[in-house]
């Protein structure tokens, strides 16, 4: 018997498989956005300690209210934007099961969904797996602003939702205020849904995190979605959050409860605690992030890769046309193999078969000194080699 239809209508994450083609020829793997670093260390010990003290079993399906209460707080303090902790908030199993239950909740075959592209790989089988159409809207290069006649012509009277992710992954951009403001505007008039996946909220170099729900008229129209991967570096314990208006949340709950029952109890205990961290360990992850950025920049540069510098995220996307004229996949794998540094195709962040990604690689520069000082040694061999 053959398998479902709908898993022929997209593939298997190319970030994850570039991991492995990493590990493959022992390249440094710049590709898959996770931290090589530890994570803060009293949240190690807050997880062991509330292992011990027996939370092992199922907490509540929306989230333990230890960590609803921390999350709905930081919205308060952080953006003075009130959540509702019992009715608004649904903790999930990282931002990638938030948003897979935040679509399948809310859309209907043949709904259309705009995404703007290049875009974060898990938004067109998102729209697949609920049988909505995506529809893709350029970001403009080289800078990757957004161009607000594209998106109104993209909007049809089956568009139901616009997807935001900033800052940008892949691009690093990050939506300054009039940008969101002509978001908002624009789903107010059509009667849109916002649908915004801020992971990076926190790791920010120029300008400002503007959270669209707090724009006036946005705040039950707009679903925010985000993740304590990369706030606490911990990829691996798959812990993040949707927030919407009690009426959508209590769909968004439907789904993630089939779906997963919940998040992992013990990890959520363990994860409130992080968000009693002072003010000053949001400033150093984002100035350790600068750091890493700056220090990889230069040489990628120099190495003769051209890309917009990302004022926010954990990432190059990187113009490699001087470089080679191989199709990205070709170059990404040839990289990994005879440069030693494992990157990811462009191609993965557009529409199937799309000609634009074929000549960008992604770098993430989540990374320790001494593994970006190892990739900047390697890279320095690329000119010679080309
Ligand atoms: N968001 C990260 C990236 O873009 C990790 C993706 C993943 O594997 N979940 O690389």
């Amino acid at each position: 018997m053959a398998n479902a239809k709908r898993t022929h209508t997209f593939s298997e994450s190319v970030i994850r498989e570039m991991t492995r083609v990493a590990n493959q020829y022992g390249a440094v793997n710049l590709s898959q956005g996770f931290p090589d670093f530890p994570m803060p260390e009293s949240m190690k010990e807050a997880a062991i300690a509330a292992i011990r003290g027996d939370i092992n079993q199922y907490a509540i399906t929306w989230g333990s209210k230890k960590l609803r209460n921390a999350i709905a707080d930081k919205y308060q303090r952080r953006y003075n934007m009130p959540v509702d902790p019992e009715t608004q908030l649904t903790v999930a199993c990282g931002a990638t099961e938030a948003t897979a239950s935040v679509f399948l909740a809310l859309f209907n075959p043949g709904d259309e969904v705009i995404i703007f592209e290049p875009f974060y790989e898990n938004y067109g089988p998102d729209a697949i797996l609920c049988e909505a159409t995506p529809v893709f809207v350029p970001l403009v290069a080289p800078d990757w602003h957004f161009d607000a006649d594209l998106l109104r012509k993209a909007i049809t009277n089956k568009t139901r939702a616009i997807v935001l992710n900033s800052p940008h992954n892949p691009t690093g951009h990050v939506f300054s205020r009039d940008e969101m403001n002509t978001i908002a505007e624009i789903a107010i008039k059509h009667d849109l849904l916002v649908i915004t996946d801020d992971p990076y909220e926190y790791i920010l170099f120029e300008g400002e995190h503007i959270c669209i729900a707090t724009l006036p008229g946005m705040a039950d129209r707009t679903i925010t979605i985000s993740s304590l991967s990369k706030t606490f570096s911990i990829t691996g314990w798959r812990l993040g959050y949707a927030i919407a208006s009690a009426e959508r949340s209590t769909a968004i709950r439907k789904v993630h409860d089939f779906l997963t029952v919940g998040a992992p109890a013990p990890l959520m205990e363990a994860a409130a605690l992080g968000y009693s961290y002072p003010d000053s360990y949001y400033q150093q992850l984002s100035d350790e992030y600068r750091e890493r950025r700056d220090f990889l920049g230069g040489p990628l540069r120099d190495a003769g890769f051209k890309f917009a510098t990302p004022a926010g995220a954990y990432y190059f996307f990187a113009d490699f046309s001087d470089i080679s004229k191989d199709d990205d996949v070709t170059f990404a794998k040839w990289m990994a193999r005879e440069i030693g540094v494992a990157t990811v195709p462009g191609s993965s962040f557009f529409r199937p078969g799309a000609p634009e990604g074929k000549k960008y690689t992604r770098f993430a520069f989540c990374k320790q000194r001494t593994t970006l000082e190892k990739a900047v040694e390697k890279l320095s061999k690329l000119k010679a080699m080309v």
